[in-house]
């Protein structure tokens, strides 16, 4: 049932309640669309509705912008809808004075402070600002062009990495899309053109796969199987173009054939099936039920040389797992209505999800489990044990559960972690061995000449702690206290391009690496040139996740890296 079909056949329920009163209360305002205001919270309460969410959230929906936009109080919310939905309402509010501009790092870091407490405290609120942000921007053309780009950056660089992390894969990539002719709008038309032609070809060549498919299931009795296809998203294809030299041609997933199946024995069947009768591509193959991503996906992948010599991707998982991807941790959060919302409510949510026996049986393994430990429970989970802290220049760091401030100064630097004498979070002075917890502000106080102390070791919790720690106490022992520390060398062979050597520095800074020094040569044959970069860490982790990034650079071709002696300071 749709918001507005509640509406009618519930008119005394809270929803109808709600509708009423925002509707009343925007009724002076317009879009820039032209339409009425109220259509835009509408449109969210109905993806929220589709995503599953219990009543004190759609209500929520309805009501999200009338604090900020319109005369309400708070208290009023509070009168007509109670404690709950105020709480709910506020927290919207709150995300939405929210304005990432991706470089005034002051503002940057408080609001974002302020959205990881309102993470931690409830999901919900993060599934309002998810939706209203997805109508903001399925109807962003009607704003002008800088609003357009600032609200496209945000998207693409806090809202949807935000809603993949939250499991809400289909979500997540939808924002993307959207967010991507207004960021990229040049690549996003020659991508176009790219890819028109070869996708209907794709298109026509699985249509004629599909009928095989099916019989082929039905005679070894897999039987009521959905065959559908999903064309790769051109956010998602770009990003891979980038890494694979821009050929269309080469991309084998431009249109998966997916399978969606009644069990998990299907699935595997399905996947015998298909590469007993196709060879599959080595190293294609990938389990995702068995080991499933770290934001909850499962599927089984395959790619396989098909009839005629084409390559094909199949994607098979229950219908189950095809929600779960769908909807993510929403998926999850209908149980709250099991405890505390009215029997027709119940019923309504209990009817629409198709994944409740999935809770049910988890109910039965923690029999006497109440709801909201069970939330509890679904919050670690899926936060995978990380708290986010934030530097004195504003930047999100995400750190294990237990992390202190010993922890946060390597992860900044060696040499800070290595000279740290002190640390304030929040504006006060902690010891170095203080947890550390979520939207917690972080500063490490350094001496010069400070070495680590061998106690660091019983309380530091990240690896990358204590390996400098460990190193750092070696060198104190062994005498060798003028020792510089380790460095490494990043090699590039890369296509010249005007402005490519300032692209790498900032993408190297960005990785809080110290760039000591950079030469550049022409190869041989003058097409490309090599670059050699030399940086202050020896820090393996930190190298590998700064070339993961440098590979974003179209013109780097080849890259790799050297851990370099130490030499004598
Ligand atoms: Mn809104």
């Amino acid at each position: 049932m749709t918001v507005k079909e509640t509406v009618k056949s519930e008119p005394q329920g809270q929803i109808a309640k709600a509708y009423k009163f925002a509707e009343i209360a925007h009724s002076k305002q317009k879009r820039r669309t032209g339409e009425p205001y109220f259509v835009h919270v509408l449109a969210t309460a109905e993806i929220l509705n589709s995503w599953h969410l219990d009543e004190a959230t759609i209500v929520a929906g309805l009501l999200h912008d009338t604090v900020e936009d319109t005369g309400t109080t708070s208290e009023t919310i509070t009168q007509e809808f109670g404690d709950q939905v105020t709480f709910l309402v506020n927290g919207v509010t709150k995300l939405g004075k929210i304005k990432y501009r991706g470089a005034e790092a002051e503002a940057k870091a408080e609001n974002l402070r302020k959205m990881i407490l309102a993470i931690s405290e409830d999901l919900r609120v993060v599934f309002i600002k998810l939706a209203d942000r997805l109508h903001n921007m399925r109807t962003l053309s009607a704003l002008p062009p800088q609003k357009q780009r600032r609200i496209a950056l945000e998207t693409h660089e806090i809202y949807a990495p935000l809603a993949y992390r939250l499991g809400m894969q289909n979500i997540s990539g939808e924002l993307q899309d959207l967010a991507f002719p207004y960021l990229y709008p040049e690549e996003y038309r020659w991508l176009k053109a790219q890819v028109a032609e070869a996708y209907e070809a794709r298109l026509k060549y699985l249509e004629k796969l599909k009928p095989v498919v099916q019989k082929a299931l039905e005679d070894k009795g897999i039987r009521s199987a959905t065959i559908d296809f999903r064309a790769k998203r051109y956010s998602s294809l770009y990003k891979k173009l980038l890494r694979q030299s821009m050929d269309v041609e080469n991309i084998y997933d431009l249109v998966a054939m997916r399978l969606i199946l009644k069990n998990q024995e299907a699935c595997y069947g399905a996947l015998g099936i298909i590469h007993s009768m196709w060879p599959p591509l080595p190293g294609r193959i990938k389990d995702y039920i068995a080991m499933p991503k770290p934001n909850g996906y499962r599927s089984l992948h395959t790619t396989v040389i098909g009839p005629e010599k084409k390559i094909v991707e199949f994607q098979i998982r229950t219908e189950e797992m095809h929600d779960e991807a769908e909807h993510g941790v929403a998926a999850h959060w209908i149980y709250k209505a099991h405890g505390g919302a009215n029997p027709t409510q119940q019923k309504r949510v209990f009817d629409e999800a198709k994944w409740v026996e999935q809770l049910r049986r988890w109910q039965e393994h923690h029999a006497g489990t109440n709801p909201d430990e069970f939330l509890e429970s679904l919050k670690v989970d899926f936060f995978r044990d990380r708290i986010f802290v934030i530097t004195p220049r504003g930047e999100v760091l995400d750190l294990p559960v237990g992390s202190t401030p010993i922890d946060f100064a390597y992860e900044i630097h060696s040499e800070v972690g290595d000279t740290a004498v002190g640390a304030k979070v929040n504006n006060q002075i902690v010891p170095l061995s203080h947890e550390l917890r979520s939207g917690d502000f972080v500063e490490i106080l350094t001496q010069k000449n400070k070495k680590p102390s061998e106690d660091w070791l019983t309380f530091v919790k990240t690896s990358n702690a204590k390996d400098h720690v460990r190193i750092a106490l070696r060198k104190k022992q062994t005498g060798l206290r003028k020792m510089a520390p380790l460095k490494s060398e990043i090699k590039m062979v890369t296509k010249d391009r005007v402005g490519l050597i300032k692209d790498i520095a900032v993408v190297i800074a960005r990785s809080h690496v110290n760039l000591e020094g950079l030469t550049t040569a022409l190869v041989p044959g003058g097409n490309f040139q090599s670059i050699k970069a030399v940086c202050d860490t020896a820090d393996k982790q930190k190298i590998e996740r700064l070339i993961l990034k440098l590979k974003a650079i179209k013109e780097i071709k080849e890259i790799s890296y050297r851990l370099l002696e130490h030499q004598a300071a």
